[in-house]
């Protein structure tokens, strides 16, 4: 008797994707099950919508919640984590830390324990440009000194030590992924941001382009930058899911943890995405100038190299006119389901 190949008996890997509801998790779940892998996602739709999910498994539960997840990793035999599950506003987080260690600290490490005690081996790490701060150069790479000035930064930060301590001591091994600005939608038209409350730059020029706004206000005219507002970088929600993606393979072939920053290492200053904002949309925007927001550092770029070295990683959407159109295509069809 011919054997078949073992690949054929094999099935795909489960993934879990924890707070797989949110902006940049729905996106991550419509990559995976597009090709094919299983996916179940944990979310307690907090600030995640089960309808971003369209037909994806949702156990729906806090990751602070021991008992939901002891009886989660008993049911699902899960071969990675990627775990998007957090609070993400800087300034929130300096007013209440207690809520951003709790959620974002507390919360990681009961879902690495609970992982642990089942036998996951992977977990791809959503970690942000806040970990370093102030930057002392630009294109920020990752010998960057980490120095962050909100409880949001340092809570990323202390799960990226806490992750590189579990590898050594329990076998562990992650991708932390820190990403610069996220934006866009799927090209699809089928996902795209949603915030409540929004406080992003895109979505609320978008908001103002569609007259659901009355008025944006530019946090900040006088900053050391060309024209005195904040630059950023701002990469696609697709491009950071295939990044992800990557990063799994990467895993996967047995590669130990890693830390990449994710940026297209192209800059853009506020005014610039307001004039491609009025290009893309055809409309001229409301705006004025407000003081400048606390802990907002004028230029933060990517040094993506790494990324794109190691993991074979290629954004595909330099341009932020695309971005745009993405985030306007979506913007026109609220009230989203
Ligand atoms: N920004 C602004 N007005 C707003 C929201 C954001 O001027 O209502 C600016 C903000 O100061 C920053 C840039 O837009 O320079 C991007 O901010 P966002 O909140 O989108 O992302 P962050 O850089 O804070 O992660």
């Amino acid at each position: 008797m011919i054997s078949k190949p073992e690949t054929l008996d094999k099935p795909m890997p489960l993934i879990c994707v924890v707070g797989g509801a949110g902006y940049i998790g729905s996106h991550m779940v419509m990559l995976l099950r597009s090709l094919q892998y299983r996916v179940v996602v944990i979310d307690d739709l907090s600030n995640g919508f089960q309808s971003s999910l369209a037909d994806a498994y949702l156990e729906k539960g806090s990751i602070l919640d021991s008992v939901f997840l002891e009886r989660f990793f008993s049911e699902h035999a899960v071969d990675a984590i990627i775990h998007f599950a957090s609070s993400i506003q800087v300034g929130e987080s300096v007013k209440n830390p207690q809520k951003y260690y709790k959620n974002n600290l507390v919360g990681t490490l009961n879902l690495l324990e609970h992982a642990l005690a089942h036998g996951v081996e992977k977990i791809i790490f959503s970690s942000t440009a806040a970990v370093f701060g102030n930057p002392q150069y630009v294109p920020i790479d990752e010998a960057h000194p980490h120095e962050p000035l909100s409880p949001y930064g340092k809570s990323k930060l202390f799960v990226e030590q806490i992750l590189a301590d579990y590898e050594l001591a329990y076998g562990l091994r992650s991708v932390c992924l820190r990403y610069f600005n996220a934006a866009g939608a799927s090209a699809c038209g089928k996902l795209g941001e949603r915030h409540d409350p929004e406080t992003h730059l895109i979505p609320l020029l978008l908001q103002q382009a569609s007259g659901r706004l009355e008025k944006f206000s530019v946090f900040g005219d006088d900053y050391s930058t060309p024209d005195g507002t904040c630059i950023r970088d701002y990469i696609h929600v697709e491009d950071l899911c295939t990044a992800h993606l990557l990063a799994l393979k990467y895993l996967d072939t047995g590669n130990a943890s890693d830390l990449f920053n994710l940026g297209t290492g192209k800059g853009h200053s506020v005014t610039e995405v307001i004039k491609t904002v009025e290009e893309v949309t055809g409309n001229k925007l409301n705006i004025c100038v407000s003081p400048k927001r606390p802990g907002d550092p004028a230029i933060l770029v990517a040094d993506g190299q790494r990324a794109k070295s190691i993991l074979g990683w290629q954004p595909k959407y330099v341009d932020l006119k695309d971005i745009i159109r993405h985030a306007w295509s979506w913007e026109q069809k609220y009230p989203w389901q």
